[in-house]
């Protein structure tokens, strides 16, 4: 199998090679300079149509940086400008120099603009920054997209150099220096400047832009906003919920910048938890439902039991700012998969099931459930039913049977740290009788929340 599927490389390989040279067209790959190789197309594509020099008859120097100058006449080649040597506004440009006839046209062309001071400073370095401004007009690039650089300062103004930056990697001409980076004060090299002029002109070499993921956050509120721009003076253009995940391309203050589902915008990171951050979002799980009943006796009916108080639970974990997610709110059939595959699908971080017992009528009180093993969900689930276990049975002044391992399936097959809460049997008077009256659910409600509260100060605190 191994040796078949490197052949199958190889293959890929060589057609990808062969088909890319293709695409691009018409390249002899011959240019006088002994410094270009074959495979720097853009060069002798630009070469070959006579819109680049060399820096002398057999070198193009393609490390050393672009000047004003040479930028300005690049361009004015590639969009046909009559580059016949000419005045212009510039003192500092000589009317009869290679570069004077396009600098003057680009002016014309609102392409280039001098110095506030009058100067075009010819001979000076471009930077990536000022080229972003002139390709951008010069190929009268008018499209903005999602286009992220986390070392550009947002500025959505028009004559922003974060939106001509925007401007040329939406229409393929950059996708930054890496690291979701674009190093706008860095020098442009000859090279480098090839390639840009390139892309602006031939579809073919351009490049596909994609935001670069930093880090991944998990949303844990609901009716979040994703924002124009980083503050709640910006508009909104839609809302994620507890649970999503963010990717995130970049931060700005207390904002990140990111894509959710389909929007991409500023996500305030009061409301975001990082990975591996305690998210305090919880699954409860109310047990049965539908045709399953669960235990009846005593005028009760567990799945209805089980309902009532993980409503309740839901209400005080609210109010402690703990986020929650109901497997069901209404009497409906759940399988034990989707129970147990509900949290890590919907980005909880905590898996509570609540069911009541059943047994010999003589037997009363309350325990909790985990799934023993040797790795940390289990010491967590473990951690998570005692914090309950120990709150419960006082709130409902009757036996601690204590915690437990079992392996029920929602919480052994589940990926969180879960535990399984017992409330009291219903087949025991007394505890039934508990069960029934609001004071006693209410308890129990608060005992849950409470403990659930209790597991994650703990797990923050470590
Ligand atoms: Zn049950």
């Amino acid at each position: 199998m191994k040796n078949v599927f490197h052949k199958v490389l190889l293959f890929l390989t060589v057609s990808v090679l062969v088909f890319s040279s293709l695409g691009t067209a018409q390249v002899s790959a011959s240019t006088p300079f002994t410094d270009v190789s074959s495979s720097d197309k853009e060069i002798i594509y630009l070469y070959e149509r006579g819109f680049i020099n060399g820096t002398s008859k057999t070198t193009y120097s393609p490390a050393a940086p672009v000047t004003r100058e040479q930028a300005a006449t690049m361009i004015g080649r590639a969009l046909g400008y009559d580059g016949a040597p000419t005045k212009t506004s510039f003192p500092d440009v000589k009317a009869n120099g290679y570069s004077s006839g396009y600098i003057q046209e680009a002016v014309k062309n609102g392409i280039i603009t001098g110095d506030s001071d009058g100067t075009f400073r010819p001979l000076d370095t471009m930077t990536r920054g000022e080229m972003a401004f002139l390709l951008s007009r010069a190929f009268n690039l008018l499209k903005t997209s999602s286009v992220y650089f986390t070392d550009v300062k947002v500025n959505t103004n028009a004559n922003s150099q974060y939106t001509a930056i925007n401007k040329i990697a939406t229409f393929g001409i950059t996708n930054g220096t890496g690291g979701g980076k674009y190093s706008p004060n860095l020098a442009v090299n000859r090279k480098d400047f090839a390639a840009f002029v390139a892309r602006g002109l031939n579809p073919d070499f351009r490049v596909v832009f994609q935001n670069a993921k930093i880090e991944e956050m998990t949303v844990t509120t609901n009716d979040l906003n994703v924002r124009k721009g980083p503050g709640t003076n910006h508009a909104s253009i839609g809302k994620v919920h507890t649970g999503a995940k963010v990717e995130v391309y970049g931060y700005n203050g207390t904002w990140v910048y990111g894509k959710s589902g389909n929007l991409t915008g500023y996500i305030s990171m009061d409301y975001l938890a990082k990975a591996g951050e305690v998210k305090r979002i919880v699954v409860i799980d109310p047990g049965h439902g539908g045709n399953d009943p669960g235990a009846v006796a005593n005028g009760l009916q567990e799945k209805d039991v089980n309902l009532d108080v993980s409503k309740r639970i839901n209400t005080l974990l609210q109010g402690k700012g703990i986020s929650v997610l109901m497997t069901r709110t209404t009497d409906v059939f759940i399988s034990l998969d989707d129970r147990a595959s509900f949290g890590v699908r919907n980005g909880a971080d905590a898996f509570v099931s609540i069911h009541a017992n059943a047994a010999g009528s003589s037997v009363s009180g309350s325990e909790t459930f985990y799934s023993a093993s040797t790795d940390q969900r289990s010491a967590d689930s473990k951690q998570l039913a005692t914090f309950i276990q120990n709150r419960l049975y006082k709130a409902m002044d009757h036996p601690n049977r204590g915690v437990k391992d079992a392996q029920f399936r929602v919480i052994n097959s589940n990926p969180l740290p879960a535990a399984l809460v017992e409330l009291g049997f219903l087949t025991n008077s007394s505890d039934a009788q508990k069960l029934a009256s609001n004071t006693y659910k209410d308890r129990a409600a608060k005992a849950v929340a409470d403990g659930i509260e209790d597991y994650y100060n703990w797990k923050q605190s470590r």
